[in-house]
């Protein structure tokens, strides 16, 4: 067979090893293939190692009867085997029926041989299968592309797009994660069919976006595939080449958020937060189309981005289905992403108590990778040391001074045992007293409030 390499080595893990030496013995072919190749090849670390086998589904049971066995996928030729605690997905060679929605196919075919399986593939550094002993099975160019960097579909990529429009969204997610570029007849097709990007369900957008955003070359490729992206959020359409007033950008609203993605430092935060935090910059400006102004200077202004950025955060992480945490952090900090800080500790106090320091170190993060996108100006270095001093305070004051009821001295009970009525007075002086805390006219201690409590009319 064409396309066959035995003198490339990978190294399998011990009990993909073995799967593959138990299907061979048993008479039948077997490989692994797709994503685990391709990462090996490019010397990283596979997520997980998936099997091909001319084996049906039923023959793969019997080789494993002594494993156990997930078999929700066995419809579509897939049986998960379990080795030492690890799934591995074993599944017949097949391909696809007709696709007549741009998402399933209507049916799957199981066959004797790899060569269709690895035709009905995506890409061809996604389309490669490997066997200790027998080497590398390359029919479409994949290990060449891999040298090149280039996602290219296996075919003719209208058609392969026309089939299965997420293969769109997974030539960008991969090339993010990657740092590939789509090849030119691949990119053209993507552009081309963009639309039907909105064929797919919302949660495999969402999914696709996610890792999209969390992939080291992010910035890159929202820079360069916005408009292929467009199909799967429209909102960006419009920022591409919306242009911003010179004096403190340099880039247009697209190439701008593009950049403020691959500018954000994560560093410390857990998934949540980085997720909550790649989300809002990647959606902080993109009302901003729709709020440009030109004013009489002539320079453009976009009054009223934050809400409507809010608004449209949220309308967007809704209509994809994203995780309620999501929607409503990503959508509180982009109403306030451009907002003024203040830098007394008063002002400092008052939004630890409104917003929680989690959300305001957020909104430092996504203010600093905002600014890190702007021209480099000493307007631009000022707003950051701003913004770096008002985090520094914000830490200390958090870890230090009392801004929530919960963390006075006194609490409702005590409240009561000095004389106040049960009900309403009761929220109305813990919060007074959290006031007089809060502005330093009070030492957070159990005796002095209770004795301003006669002061202030409260009793
Ligand atoms: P990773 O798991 O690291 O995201 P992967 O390439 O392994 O990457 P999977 O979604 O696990 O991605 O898919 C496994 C393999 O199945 C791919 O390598 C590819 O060969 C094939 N594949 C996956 N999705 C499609 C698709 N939509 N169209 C055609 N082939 C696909
Ligand atoms: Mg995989």
């Amino acid at each position: 067979m064409s396309g066959h390499e035995p003198q490339i080595k990978i190294s399998i893990p011990a009990a993909a090893s073995r799967l593959l030496g138990a299907l061979r013995r048993a008479g039948f072919e077997a490989y692994v293939v797709g994503g685990c190749v391709r990462d090996s090849l490019l010397g990283r670390t596979p997520g997980d190692w998936d099997i091909c086998t001319s084996a049906r589904p039923e023959q793969v049971r019997t080789v494993f009867s002594a494993y156990r066995q997930i078999l929700t996928g066995e419809k579509h030729g897939t049986v998960a085997v379990i080795v030492g605690g690890t799934p591995y997905e074993i599944t017949t060679y097949r391909v696809d029926g007709q696709y007549h929605d741009s998402r399933h196919p209507d049916a799957v075919q199981f066959v004797p041989q790899v060569q269709p399986d690895l035709a009905r593939r995506d890409f061809t550094i996604n389309a490669m299968a490997y066997a200790p002993g027998e080497g590398l099975i390359d029919l479409y160019g994949g290990r060449s592309d891999l040298h090149a960097c280039l996602m290219r579909c296996v075919g003719d990529p209208e058609e392969r797009f026309a089939e299965d429009a997420l293969r769109i969204l997974r030539a960008v997610r991969l090339a993010a994660q990657l740092d590939f570029a789509l090849e030119e007849a691949t990119e053209r097709a993507a552009l081309d069919m963009r639309q039907s990007i909105q064929n797919i369900s919302a949660e495999r957008i969402y999914t696709e976006l996610d890792k999209l955003l969390a992939a080291p070359a992010a910035g890159k490729v929202l820079s360069r595939y916005g408009r292929i992206l467009a199909g799967a959020v429209p909102e960006i359409e419009p920022c591409i080449g919306c242009t911003q007033p010179g004096r403190w950008h340099c880039y247009d609203v697209w190439q701008h958020t593009a950049v403020a993605v691959e500018l954000l430092d994560v560093a410390g935060m857990d998934d949540k937060n980085a997720r909550i935090l790649r989300w809002s910059v990647f959606l902080h400006d993109l009302a901003k189309p729709e709020c440009r102004t030109v004013g009489p200077d002539g320079a453009a202004h976009f009054p009223g981005h934050n809400q409507a950025g809010s608004k449209m955060a949220r309308s967007i992480l809704l209509r994809l289905k994203a995780p309620t945490y999501l929607v409503e952090s990503a959508s509180a900090l982009v109403a306030i992403h451009d907002g003024a800080l203040p830098s007394d500790d008063a002002g400092i106090l008052n939004m630890l108590n409104r917003y929680g320091a989690a959300f305001l170190q957020r909104l430092c993060r996504l203010k600093l990778a905002d600014l890190a996108a702007h021209a480099r100006n000493a307007g631009v270095m000022q707003r950051e040391q701003q913004v770096r001093a008002f985090e520094g305070r914000m830490l200390e004051l958090s870890a230090t001074a009392c801004y929530t009821v919960g963390q006075l001295a006194v609490n409702g009970a005590s409240l009561m045992d000095a004389g106040i009525a049960p009900g309403p007075a009761v929220g109305k002086a813990l919060n007074t007293l959290l006031r007089s805390v809060m502005e330093g006219r009070l030492p957070n201690e159990k005796a002095a409030l209770l004795a301003a409590l006669e002061k202030e009319g409260l009793l």
